[in-house]
């Protein structure tokens, strides 16, 4: 993390025609927005994403919001989403048509690829998986008419870290655009498009909301990809509440400082939990059992507080007796809140299709939080007894 983002996580979208003089810009609950002039009129939608023209369209509330994450991240702009997956949806969308090839990694956020089986498949556009660590050889894969290579990384609940500037260059070379779910790393973890990607997606519901109270999304995109990106989102009409939006600026200005104590406390934890009996493999970024874990070393500039365990053994009764009775550590989907979670995945080997997964035991994910970290550890000292009286 460079001291430059710091102040820029301060600074950004705060202009004094969007705040009016205050620190924050206003919450604008808005629909019908009223001119005096017909020229008034006009010019507001010239560029409705920085002048209000109708309330779907955005009020300064969003467009505060969009300028700091689109400037965050090197963008031309950012288009914001009521939620994180409406934005993947969306972002897709704006970019497939009928009798396209999209290639898709095969370790995607799952209600991704639910999107991409149930809803793509039938306006026409025929979706392939690629293993997450395939790299430059994704080019075999490519053909005439793949518009979209999609990529998310690290993978979903597996941690899988691919090489982004490899699959980037292989699409370019190609013609096909790269569209990213960049979500764990955030804009100061992972600089999507400095590293060639055409769309960088945000599910801001996790680490820039960061309290779990409310739901949004982000795209944000190159100067090649947001004039379209821009007129595809408003012509499927999506917009999210002004004050949800308010929450998501809120968040950002913390975002660093919290990041980095979510590193913090989970790097120490994953350390913790290498040397336990109970744990095959601790399949975090910034460890070496982790695949890709040179390419997060040579990529990223940290990882946060989401990180997956493989135990020994696959029992059901054991990992009930592991997940219940957690004083921290509570069970609820979702991550990037101030409080630590955990869930269990029994069905990875269901959402793999390009490869396979067989694993040692069951597969426990963690969200790090802001606790204390000996007080976790204690948590989670006090699950694996509970586990292994289970056996
Ligand atoms: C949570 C999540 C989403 C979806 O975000 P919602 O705001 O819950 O719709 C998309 N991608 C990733 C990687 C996520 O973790």
């Amino acid at each position: 993390m460079t001291h430059k983002k710091d102040s820029e996580l301060v600074h950004l979208g705060r202009r004094k025609a969007w705040t009016g003089g205050a620190v924050n810009p206003p919450v604008y609950h808005a629909s019908t927005i009223l001119f005096d002039t017909v020229e008034e009129l006009r010019n507001a939608y010239k560029a409705p994403h920085e002048t209000m023209a109708y309330g779907r369209r955005g009020t300064p509330t969003t467009f505060a919001l969009a300028e700091a994450l689109a400037k965050l991240e090197g963008g031309a702009g950012a288009v914001i989403y009521p939620s994180g997956l409406a934005a993947v949806t969306t972002a897709i969308l704006s970019f497939v048509a009928a009798g396209d090839h999209m290639l898709m990694i095969d370790t995607v956020y799952e209600p991704t690829r639910t999107f991409c089986d149930q809803m793509l498949s039938k306006f026409g556009v025929e979706v392939e998986y690629f293993d997450p660590l395939i790299g430059g050889d994704i080019a075999a894969l490519i053909r005439d008419n793949t518009s979209v290579v999609f990529v998310e990384s690290p993978g979903s609940v597996t941690m899988e870290v691919a090489d982004v500037p490899a699959i980037v260059k292989a699409a370019h070379d190609a013609g096909s655009l790269v569209l990213m779910d960049n979500t764990w790393a955030t804009p100061l973890y992972f600089e999507a498009l400095g590293h060639g990607v055409d769309v960088s997606i945000h599910a801001l519901t996790k680490y820039v909301v960061g309290h779990s109270d409310a739901m949004l999304g982000a795209a944000i995109a190159n100067d090649r990809a947001i004039t379209r990106l821009r007129a595809h989102s408003g012509h499927i009409g999506q917009c999210a509440g002004p004050d949800d939006i308010y929450l998501g600026l809120r968040g950002l200005r913390t975002l660093s400082v919290r990041l980095a104590r979510h590193q913090q406390s989970a790097l120490e934890i994953a350390a913790w939990l290498k040397e336990r009996d109970e744990v095959a493999r601790v399949l975090h970024p910034a460890l070496p059992d982790c695949p890709g874990h040179e390419l997060w070393k040579r990529d990223f500039h940290g990882a946060s507080g989401l990180f997956s365990i493989i135990l020994k053994h696959d029992d059901k009764d054991a990992e009930t007796a592991f997940l219940e009775g957690m004083t921290h550590f509570k069970m609820g989907f979702s991550w990037g809140g101030f409080e630590s979670l955990v869930m269990a995945y029994r069905g990875i080997k269901n959402c793999r299709t390009a490869t396979r997964w067989h694993a040692e035991g069951t597969v426990i994910r963690l969200h790090v939080g802001l606790e204390d970290v000996d007080d976790l550890k204690a948590d989670l000292d006090a699950a694996f007894a509970r586990y292994r009286a289970a056996l």
